[in-house]
């Protein structure tokens, strides 16, 4: 038999080795071994999670704490505002920290956080319940009761997830507006949510300069009625005025209060959080989350997908202003009792090893990123990873967008040495947890999440609601409920039941297009909106951005469609070129052409290409191909609240 490493192949320009299908990455026997979950019983997962849901989610709630038993597992009587655990009590801050700080547990790390200075900070479980305890009472002080709002505005600092928790503590519902966002989206956002308090920073460091934060708040503040107090976190020791009254810092509040607080004991569906999509398709959505049913999927998901071990040091590498940062950086990680990577600054400061010098430094285990990310280190080389030792990563993962089958296999090799799988995890802000995702135990393929995760019922139908054949792209939908799923858009009750429940009868519609193989593996396309039909042929955007990244003068690409007479829709590229390419444009637009139709056939299309220094995406590194659209058709852009810049 070959062995694991010879099946995936080494980069080669030629594109028929990436894309052909077979090219599978078998289980590595190591990781199986050790496994949190052995095939075996990933088998019967499987087929639990299609016989008896409720038993299936009712075990995995036990393996976490409850002031209180649910009656009812599932209750669909008022769908599609599913009840999960109904009855039950608890508090997800409980889970995160009090049960730990019982155990073994209470002086390990909970998080390591890094500066981009390079200084490092440990929190253990026992500081942060301390800390989260002293927050809720800096709360209760301030008057700030169960449901209220609380906005929080900060970077990722081991203050946010005190705050966070703080709030969960008391039952306070959280809104965390990414660090990143206009003073005019922070307004946005706090008005929204009607917040009484809001929670800042005087500054911190990106990209080797100082962003002062709490100057947008300033401005934020000129129109924001609702807010009655401002706790400013001192970071970056600038120079800010706190002459307004409401204004107050986070360490003369904390100093004052006990670090004892008697957590609140929350109805499984009390609301724990709002958060706002990434605005890839349209207006960001404030998606709200409960403590019960989430808890129960973060834990499932963390253990059984990057299978987390004791001694395991897991950095999501994102910012916990998306909801992977709140379900993988924070929540998740603590709930299971692991130890959490902060890094505060820019992935390419001071240079483009950054996060491998971290990796080195904490021996971390477990990486998960973005494919923006990857493809962003992929334009720098191998050379920067070859420097450090990497050696001590087990698993690998990416969420966000697609994966480009190309991205993937560099991730593979020059960063997990053809040790570590990767984990590819399509979810979304509504979904709350990976949906589609492997295990380690299961044959993975470059470019494919793999399959539903047990219990989790995600399926792929065409226009009538009827699944489609292997091969044919159609509607991502999901068939049952999951616990972790949003239990509403805030405010507006009648646009959750419109965006995700009307098109088909009883199943969640994701806004995505994919395809399954004929293992059922999925293969995500792109969104609904971008996806492109030249004469008849679904295309995915994705399809034909992997096709062309493989090419070696090529470093990122973004396709949209654009109308055509006679074939409905081709194909429009835009490309940013990697540094030191010296051909000619003309030339290079008829190889890339040229490429694209030996790698996909003559079915694409393609009406331009653009040679770009940037491509518009969002502030969570996703290509907003509809700003691309929206320019080359000339319409209106529409919302760009969360374009980067
Ligand atoms: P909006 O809903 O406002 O347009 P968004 O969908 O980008 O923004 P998120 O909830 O952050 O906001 O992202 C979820 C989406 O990201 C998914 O619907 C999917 O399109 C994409 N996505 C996430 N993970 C993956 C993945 N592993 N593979 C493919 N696509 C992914
Ligand atoms: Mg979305």
């Amino acid at each position: 038999m070959k062995s694991n490493k010879e099946k995936v192949q080494p980069e080669k320009e030629t594109t028929e080795a990436l894309l052909a299908e077979g090219r599978v990455l078998r289980p590595l026997p190591q990781l199986v071994v050790d496994a949190n979950l052995n095939p075996n019983d990933y088998e019967d997962a499987v087929k639990q999670g299609r016989s008896d849901l409720e038993a299936f989610w009712g075990e995995a709630a036990h393996e976490l704490n409850w002031f209180k038993q649910w009656d009812k597992v599932l209750d669909r009587s008022d769908a599609p505002f599913f009840n999960w655990f109904v009855g039950g009590k608890t508090n997800i801050a409980y889970n995160a920290l009090d049960r730990h700080v019982k155990t073994h547990r209470k002086n390990k790390v909970a998080i390591i956080f890094e500066s981009e200075s390079g200084a490092r900070e440990r929190m253990t479980y026992y500081d942060l319940y301390r800390a989260a305890n002293k927050f809720a009472n800096v709360l209760k002080s301030l008057g700030v009761k169960k449901g209220d709002r609380v906005a929080i505005y900060l970077p990722n600092i081991p203050e946010i997830a005190v705050v966070m928790l703080g709030c969960a503590k008391i039952g306070a519902i959280h809104s965390v507006v990414y660090g990143g966002f206009s003073a005019l989206a922070l307004r946005e956002q706090i008005n929204h949510a009607e917040a009484r308090l809001v929670v800042t920073v005087d500054g911190f460091h990106r990209n080797g300069k100082v962003i002062k934060l709490k100057e947008a708040v300033d401005e934020a503040m000129t129109a924001s009625p609702t807010v009655e107090a401002v706790v400013v976190v001192q970071r970056a020791g600038v120079e800010i005025d706190m002459s307004d009254g409401r204004y107050l810092w986070f360490h003369d509040l904390m100093d004052g209060e006990p670090a004892e607080f008697e957590t609140e004991e929350m109805d499984a569906n009390d609301p724990l959080y709002i958060l706002y999509t990434s605005g890839t398709t349209g207006k960001p959505k404030g998606v709200v989350h409960s403590h019960g049913g989430y808890m129960v999927g973060l834990n499932r998901t963390l253990k059984w997908v990057f299978d987390i071990k004791e001694t395991d040091i897991f950095w999501c590498a994102v910012d916990p202003g998306w909801v992977t940062g709140h379900s993988y950086t924070i929540y998740g990680p603590l709930i299971v009792g692991t130890t959490t990577v902060m890094y505060e600054g820019y992935p390419l400061f001071p240079g483009p090893d950054r996060m491998w010098q971290i990796i080195e430094k904490y021996g971390v285990n477990i990486l998960y990123t973005t494919p923006t990310t990857i493809r962003m280190l992929m334009r720098f080389g191998s050379q920067y990873p070859k420097k450090h030792d990497l050696s001590t990563l087990r698993l690998l993962g990416t969420v966000g967008e697609p994966i480009n089958p190309k991205a993937w296999v560099w991730y593979y090799e020059n960063i997990g040495n053809q040790n570590c799988p990767v984990m590819d995890t399509w979810w979304q802000t509504e979904t709350g947890m990976f949906m589609v995702a492997p295990t380690p135990c299961n044959v993975l393929k470059p470019g494919s999440a793999f399959k539903a995760f047990p219990g989790v019922h995600v399926d792929v139908v065409d226009a009538n609601g009827e699944p489609v054949e292997p091969g044919k792209g159609g509607h991502v939908v999901v068939k049952e409920p999951w616990p972790a799923m949003l239990t509403t858009l805030y405010k507006d009750s009648e646009k959750y039941k419109e965006i995700y429940w009307s098109k088909f009868p009883g199943m969640y519609l994701a806004g995505d297009i994919a395809t399954k193989d004929t293992d059922g593996y999925f293969w995500f396309q792109g969104r609904s909106d971008d996806v492109l039909k030249i004469a008849g042929h679904r295309i995915g955007t994705v399809e034909v951005e992997s096709a062309l990244i493989i090419h070696k003068h090529v470093a990122e690409a973004a396709c949209i469609g654009v109308p055509d007479k006679i074939r409905g829709e081709v194909a429009k590229i835009f490309v940013i070129l990697k540094e030191d390419v010296e051909e000619d444009e003309d030339s290079l637009v008829n190889e890339l052409k040229a490429h694209v139709r030996k790698v996909l056939g003559s079915a694409v299309v393609i009406r331009g290409i653009d040679f770009v220094e940037k491509l518009p995406k969002t502030r969570s590194g996703k290509i907003m191909r509809r700003v691309l659209k929206a320019r080359e058709l000339g319409l209106k852009e529409g919302d760009l609240s969360t374009l980067e810049d």
